[in-house]
């Protein structure tokens, strides 16, 4: 009995240590499969990295699908304001490549395989991506993947701080992580108190958007105004400016003959056969052809002097040279067709683009002050002219050619029969000239004339862009780059020159060497067309000091000038996180200001000071521009009536204009 008692204590034991042996082993087991997953997990990091990075790369490249043909409307709703799957793809993009440098910066996977995961990807940027048109969304995906991989870099390595913190000092932890979910919140809290919008309303001298009639268009404050706080933070300008003048960038496309030159002559574009079917590429390649090789050209042979040159010194160094030629052959011609009813002797037109009603407050703050000092009833107030700003000028959309082709030629996109407005100043003598800083002609962004194909193209007399097709500016074959011509996110510095100050010398030549004639010049500034929306203010000292001039000089009689935008930023990246609410709102809400001596007789002012508060588009300025040299308005439409006439605002609806959508009118009725 005791036996079997013992024996059964013994057998029970013998069963018991096998269950713990059993379990053990089945432990060590299961130990053995995760080490050996681990083991094989770290044997394999390297490939699966490769292979994650591949799909990366894929993925990255379908986010670039989507604005077929270059239209920019369908990359900004679909791709920009939405956000959706497209963006979605580039993210994952962009989280794999993070987590890739972090595994290198935690010496995870050999430094080794950067050679051949990083490049790949900006190779792939370079080929894919060099934003050169909107039609792979022109280097906005190359933004956006950057500034995410950095913050996601930041956030993976602040999460895996948290986490080793954790095992010691849990409650460190737990404090770092409550801070990480509030500081949004309370950033929120911070910016509505700082961007209240007390401003928004208010205008030059203090005018403030007011409402004629309740059935009227009542255009509201945004509920935040983020922009203002935002503007002046972002300015890479401090960081990052360089001087773009060298020779062998100059010369990188052009023949081996002008290779050589160390004085070159940019050509005069209006002799060009023009096509508007013509992309930058083939723009580019016509200047190119026709540049001159200034040491050995001869004048009046056939070839049209250059007006705008540049010199190389010895440490290949350039510097430019402007010279409008006047033309005595014009200046009698058109002097023949002048009309006597004609309103002004001389019309400057500003055209910035990507401006908003607000950007003249914030961004350009001497042109502010300068345009308020002729309004106003300080004793220092000059009243001989007259200022007047529109407050309820709306955008028919919020990119360039929706608003463009109804204010130049005067028809909705793709319509046909748009005309050039210059064409009307031709014929009643005025002696036209223009600057853009594209290497490109009127047709701005327009890569195939999708927008333009039917308007008819009128040649200014004087025309200042070839400058424009320089490599230094603009490389045709990679696209504008972000710190680097026409989109840069700094100082655009030619020779050391900013772009606008080149426009601006060019124009300021021709209002003085046609003093006396009667004239026309279309200034197109693109300043504000960047990302960071600060750029702009680099304008304001050249643009102020140029009109100013043209004041003192006594140069601004009899004339009249329009600053005139198409749409606010719309540009997204930073402000589209940080601002959204007043960047939705202000993208529609351009900026018009028209000024204009006074001694004019034809002129109503009480009508044009009315209209200050009515709604207003593009429509609206194409006749006023047609008004000036035919001194009548010539066939207005319900949409299109010139500014100096009465216009009746109740008939006035976003519904009634085709192109503007129900989303982007910014119009409420007043209750
Ligand atoms: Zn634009």
């Amino acid at each position: 009995m005791k036996l079997d008692t013992q024996s059964g204590y013994t057998n029970q034991k013998t069963t018991e240590r096998e269950i713990i042996e059993k379990k053990s082993l089945k432990n060590s087991k299961k130990s053995d499969k995760r080490s050996s997953c681990k083991n094989y997990l770290t044997n394999h990091l390297n490939y699966m990295i490769l292979l994650l990075n591949i799909i990366g790369i894929i993925l990255y490249r379908i986010s670039l699908i989507g604005c077929y043909g270059g239209e920019e409307n369908y990359c900004i709703t679909h791709f920009v304001v939405q956000f959706k799957i497209l963006g979605s793809l580039l993210i994952i993009s962009s989280l794999i490549v993070s987590v890739t440098i972090c595994l290198i910066i935690w010496k995870k996977i050999k430094i080794i395989h950067l050679i051949y995961i990083i490049p790949t990807y900006y190779i792939f940027f370079y080929f894919y991506d060099r934003g050169e048109n909107l039609e792979k969304h022109g280097g906005i995906n190359f933004k956006i993947f950057n500034i995410i991989l950095i913050l996601f870099i930041i956030l993976i390595n602040y999460l895996v701080i948290l986490l080793k913190l954790f095992k010691k000092k849990y409650y460190l932890s737990f404090l770092s992580l409550i801070s990480l979910i509030l500081i949004f919140p309370l950033f929120n809290i911070y910016i509505n108190l700082k961007g209240k919008c007390v401003d928004w309303e208010y205008g030059l001298n203090n005018e403030k958007l007011i409402y004629l009639s309740k059935e009227a268009c009542s255009i509201y404050p945004p509920p935040k105004c983020e922009l203002d706080y935002f503007f002046g933070k972002f300015n890479l300008s401090k960081i990052y400016t360089h001087n773009f003048n060298k020779k062998s960038v100059a010369v990188k496309y052009l023949p081996k003959n002008l290779k050589k030159s160390n004085h070159l002559g940019f050509p005069i574009s209006n002799i060009y056969y023009w096509d508007n079917k013509f992309s930058n590429v083939e723009y580019y390649k016509y200047v190119s052809k026709h540049m001159i090789d200034m040491e050995t050209f001869i004048p009046n042979q056939g070839i049209p002097t250059p007006e705008i040159t540049v010199k190389f010194d010895k440490n290949e160094e350039g510097t430019l040279n402007i010279n409008l030629i006047r033309n005595e052959t014009l200046v009698k011609e058109r002097k023949k067709l002048e009309n006597k009813n004609s309103l002004f002797k001389n019309v400057l037109v500003i055209f910035i683009d990507t401006a908003s009603r607000g950007m003249l407050k914030r961004g350009l703050k001497k042109l502010f002050k300068f345009l308020e000092s002729f309004m106003g009833n300080n004793i220092n107030s000059n009243k001989k002219y007259g200022v007047y700003q529109f407050f309820k000028y709306h955008s028919l959309g919020g990119y360039t050619h929706i608003n463009i082709q109804p204010m130049f030629y005067g028809k909705s996109m793709k319509s046909k029969g748009g005309i050039e407005f210059i064409k009307y100043y031709k014929q009643n003598g005025y002696i036209t000239g223009m600057s853009i800083c594209l290497c490109n002609s009127e047709n701005f962004f327009d890569k195939y004339g999708k927008f333009t194909q039917y308007t008819e193209k009128v040649f200014y007399d004087h025309e200042n862009n070839a400058v424009f097709c320089d490599p230094n500016y603009y490389d045709y074959k990679n696209g504008p780059k972000g710190l680097k011509g026409q989109n840069s996110l700094t100082k655009r510095i030619l020779y050391g020159k900013q772009a606008n100050e080149i426009q601006i010398e060019y124009a300021k030549q021709f209002w003085e060497k046609y003093k006396d004639s009667r004239k026309l010049f279309k200034l197109v500034l693109l300043d504000g067309h960047e990302d960071t929306s600060e750029t702009i203010k680099f304008l304001d000292e050249p643009l102020t000091n140029f009109l100013n001039g043209l004041y003192q000089q006594d140069l601004l009689k009899d004339s009249i000038f329009f600053i005139v935008s198409d749409h606010g930023l719309h540009m997204p990246k930073f402000h589209y996180f940080f601002s959204r609410q007043q960047f939705i709102h202000d993208r529609l809400i351009p900026l018009l200001v028209i000024f204009y001596d006074k001694n004019n007789n034809d002129i109503n002012d009480g009508e044009i000071y009315q209209n200050q508060q009515k709604f207003v588009t593009a429509y609206d300025i194409y006749e006023t521009f047609i008004h000036i040299p035919f001194g009548k308005e010539n066939d207005k439409t319900i949409f299109g009536i010139s500014l100096f006439s009465y216009i009746d605002e109740s008939i006035r609806k976003c519904k009634n204009y085709l192109e503007l959508t129900s989303k982007n009118c910014r119009c409420k009725i007043k209750k």
